[in-house]
Order: structure tokens, then sequence, then C-alpha cells
């Protein structure tokens, strides 16, 4: 079974033989591009080293998917924000004041991104998994308007909140369905600012699981949501989101996820911070940790830290993979 086929069967909950380790958010260290001499403003401007950085971190780092882009800035910025490329990852330099405008396709940075998805698909081929990533409406949100204004309307005026969520969810599906058209296998949905950790759970529910359900319907392809942080209070709703896997940041009590979440795939699970400062046998212990937890597509919980080494990368990916057969086996005692 090629790596694509074996991926779309974790996405659709099927019982398979092994389970996989990807990049389902940022993969990039200062290492990985000082070894292919690419700088960091470039790998998010340049389509010619966004694809090469992409297939540095499954070439020379070992993931089992490709991934990109690499910020979360894409739709904002092509909705008129502009951007400070001066650290890792760009950010807005100013936030607006109302947003007149909603559809973001063929501005900015997403003609870039559709060719390198088509560049990607090209260099490796048809078997293996490629990943398109978006940004949530709720999160677009935050980087148009400013956190302390999306926070303040989302109490005032939740249904105004609601409305721009909605109008984004479709400009995303548009978006998306672009990527798939030119050869994603699948969507990360990263929705950071819809964390428990920094937005009510209640708001989650009002105003931003109706858009991610719209955008999952409209998209012919399956989606990946990626939150970070404590999400337990908001487990409950995410398989009324639609999406068909969830990737979770183990500051969520991973013993219990599985249970609370059923019929959508886990992924993630390996703390940044773990890959970061910890050492060969805890990263191993928690890499293993995941899949006897029911994670079945291990990976870095959220974008690696900029200066994570990559030997603590290489290390997870060889546990998960050594493991593989093993393991793969207990995910036929489970119901999905
Ligand atoms: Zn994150």
């Amino acid at each position: 079974m090629d790596q694509r086929s074996v991926f779309l069967s974790l996405v659709q909950g099927e019982n398979t033989a092994r389970p996989m380790v990807a990049a389902i958010t940022s993969p990039l260290s200062e290492e990985l591009l000082d070894m292919c001499d690419l700088t960091w403003s470039s790998v998010h401007n340049s389509r010619e080293h966004m694809v090469k950085a992409a297939l540095a971190a499954k070439s020379l780092v070992g993931f089992e998917t490709v991934r990109i882009p690499f910020d979360q800035c894409v739709e904002a910025e092509a909705l008129g924000i502009e951007l400070d490329f001066e650290g890792n990852y760009p950010k807005p330099k100013r936030f607006i004041e109302r947003i007149e405008e909603f559809n973001f396709m063929g501005r900015g940075r997403t003609m870039m991104v559709l060719d390198v998805v088509r560049d990607l698909r090209q260099a490796i081929g048809p078997d293996f998994p490629i990943l398109g990533g978006v940004t949530g409406p709720f999160t677009i949100l935050n980087y148009l308007l400013g956190p302390a204004k999306t926070m303040f309307l989302s109490r005032r005026n939740p249904s105004l909140i609601k409305d721009y969520a909605d109008r984004l969810s479709s400009s995303i599906a548009n978006y998306a369905g672009e990527m798939v058209s030119a050869g994603a296998d699948a969507i990360v949905i990263e929705d950071m600012a819809s964390s428990p950790d920094v937005l009510n759970p209640m708001f989650f529910r009002t105003v931003e699981v109706e858009p991610l359900k719209k955008l999952t319907t409209m998209l012919k392809a399956p989606c990946i949501l990626h939150i970070c942080g404590d999400t337990l209070k908001i487990l409950r709703d995410i398989p009324e989101t639609g999406v068909k896997v969830f990737h979770v940041d183990p500051k969520t009590n991973l013993r219990i996820v599985k249970d609370l979440i059923r019929g959508v795939t886990l992924a993630g699970g390996v703390s940044t911070f773990l890959l970061l400062e910890g050492d060969e046998k805890s990263i191993v212990e928690a890499s293993l940790s995941c899949l006897n937890l029911g994670i079945r597509i291990v990976a870095p919980a959220c974008a690696l830290h900029p200066k994570t080494p990559l030997e603590n990368v290489k290390t997870m990916i060889k546990a998960v993979k050594n493991s593989a057969y093993a393991v793969g086996n207990t995910f036929w005692n489970n119901t999905w």
C-alpha cells in the first residue's frame, strides 16, 4: 500500500496495517532551512523555495506527508492586510476597521500556493499525500480585525461575527477546492484562535461550528482540523464540524480524547516543547504513547519551534515507523 493510500484510509477511519507520522502543521526549523540554503522570508514568498522546503521535510527529515503553505496569513494578506516578514512567520502589521470584501481567491499569494501544490505533485508523483493548509474563518477574523476587536464583537454581536465567519467559509472552500484540483489530497484547517485557551468554548459553539461545517460540506476532500492548546471543552463539538481528522495537542488529556470524539481520526499528539528540549528516551516514549492512545497519524502537535533539533524530529519519526506494524494491529480492536 503506498503512502497516499495509507493516509487516505487512516483519514476515513478504516483499519489499516500501520499508522503514519506526518507533517500537519509547519515542519520547518532553522536547521532544515540552513541545510537547504533557504531563508524564512523566501519559503513564504518564493514558489521555488516553498517547494524546496516542503520536499526537504519529506526527504531530509522523513515526514510521510508534505504540507504547504507554512504560515497562516495567506488569506488575510489576500484580503488587504499588510504582513511583516521579518521573523520566522509573517504577522499582520496592522488591522482593519471593517471587512467589506470576503473573496480572496486569486489575490496575494493564493495563486502561488496553487502552483506550489502542482509542482509538488509533479515532483513526488501520485503516491504520496499532499496537504493544503488554510486558516479557519474565526482565526482569519482575528488577523483582519485584531484579537481584541474580534473577541469584543464575539461577546457584543455574535451574529455579526458568525455572519463574517460564514462568508469567509465560502471563500476558504473555494480556495481549498482549487488546492484539491491542483493535487492536494486533504485540507488542513488551522484555527488556533478557536482554542479554549483564548476563546470561551461557548463562542466556538455559537460562532465557529456552523461556518466550519459549511466549509467541510462545500469541499470535496477530507479536512483535518488543527486547534492547539487544551481542547477538552470543545471536543464534543468537533465531529459536528464535519472534519475527518482532529489534530490534537497533548495539552489536552490524551487519555480521554478518543472517547469524547468518536468517528474522527486523531492526529498529532507529540509536544513541540518535547521535540525542542526532550531527550531521545522521552521522545520515543511520547511517540509510542500516542499510538497506544489511539492517535493514528502521529505528528508534532503544532508548528515546530524554529530551534528544534532535526535529530529529535527524526527520533519521533523513527519510533513510529519502527513500531508501526506491531502497534497497527491494536487498532483492529477499536470501534470507529
Ligand atoms: Zn497550533
